[in-house]
């Protein structure tokens, strides 16, 4: 069965959903988007994901054109639709077709059910190796559809035999170019950047669960101190928490995923309904 997609005010079916040669995302990157997961049927954080997307469309000026109320409507009415359990979803709207970039008269708004790829049982049991490399998102805060560097950096992930890659300005630690990024001080801190970031919903979620039980500091966090952590990983909806074991060659702690970490890892899980990958 082709499954459908929501493009501006109509449901068609996927191979048919086609927007102009002209719309701003093409001829200029200028869109936004939000993506969430699905437990079974079940938007996982939808209200995050969508107070997200609302920020995200409200900072580039861009009108969504629905309420929450609609927007939640639509979504509900595609995954009945659709019918494909524990999908993501993706929110994108853009700039539609080409203006004068002052005014946005007719955005494109698409909604899609799309697969992603969990972590690998090995990410998750052993962990992964990061490179650094020094870069800032445009824009932190706004969840742009703009992952140029993240794709031009592909084949020097290859060339290191890295998984992923942290950005950093001037030695500061940012974000990696789909997660954000914590890492665990020798007294069992929690510490992530505060600032110049896209505010994770994971992120946020393993926040608010360490603060539960332990330290959490948003600050700064230079590229020496997290090369001399104890612990690290990285979080994003599609991956949860994936432990940091290697930056830049170096071990971080004793180069295995930490017991701080594993507890996060099974904690995020369980409060989010999701048993196992
Ligand atoms: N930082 C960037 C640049 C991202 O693109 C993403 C997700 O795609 C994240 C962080 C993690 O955000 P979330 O936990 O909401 O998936």
């Amino acid at each position: 069965m082709p499954r459908l997609v929501y493009l501006n005010d109509q449901f068609i079916h996927e191979e048919k959903a086609a927007i102009s040669y002209l719309d701003l995302s093409f001829q200029r990157g200028y869109a936004v988007f939000d993506f969430f997961r699905l437990v079974g049927n079940e938007p996982l954080h939808l209200e995050d994901h969508l107070d997200r997307f609302y920020f995200s469309a409200a900072e580039l000026r861009l009108p969504v054109g629905k309420t929450r109320d609609e927007l939640k409507q639509i979504i509900k009415e595609l995954l009945w639709e659709n019918e494909i359990p524990n999908t993501g979803v993706r929110l994108q709207l853009s700039g539609g077709e080409y203006s004068n970039g002052a005014e946005f008269i007719s955005p494109t708004l698409i909604i899609s059910q799309v697969e992603f790829t969990p972590p690998s049982l090995s990410m998750l049991e052993e962990g992964i190796q990061i490179i650094s490399y020094p870069h800032q998102r445009q824009l932190p805060q706004v969840k742009s559809t703009d992952y140029l560097m993240s794709i031009w950096l592909q084949p020097l992930l290859t060339q290191k035999k890295a998984d992923d890659i942290v950005y950093h300005t001037s030695g500061l630690i940012r974000e990696c170019p789909r997660s954000n990024f914590f890492i665990v001080s020798a007294t069992e801190k929690l510490i992530t950047p505060g600032d110049q970031v896209l505010k994770g919903i994971t992120r946020m979620k393993v926040i608010q669960l360490a603060s539960m039980s332990g330290m959490v500091e948003e600050r700064e966090i230079t590229l020496e101190e997290a090369l001399n952590a104890k612990e690290a990983f990285i979080t994003s909806t599609t991956r949860q928490i994936v432990p940091v074991v290697q930056i830049d060659g170096k071990p971080i702690g004793y180069g295995k995923p930490g017991r701080v970490t594993k507890d996060l890892m099974r904690e995020l899980r369980r409060h989010c309904g999701i048993e196992s990958e």
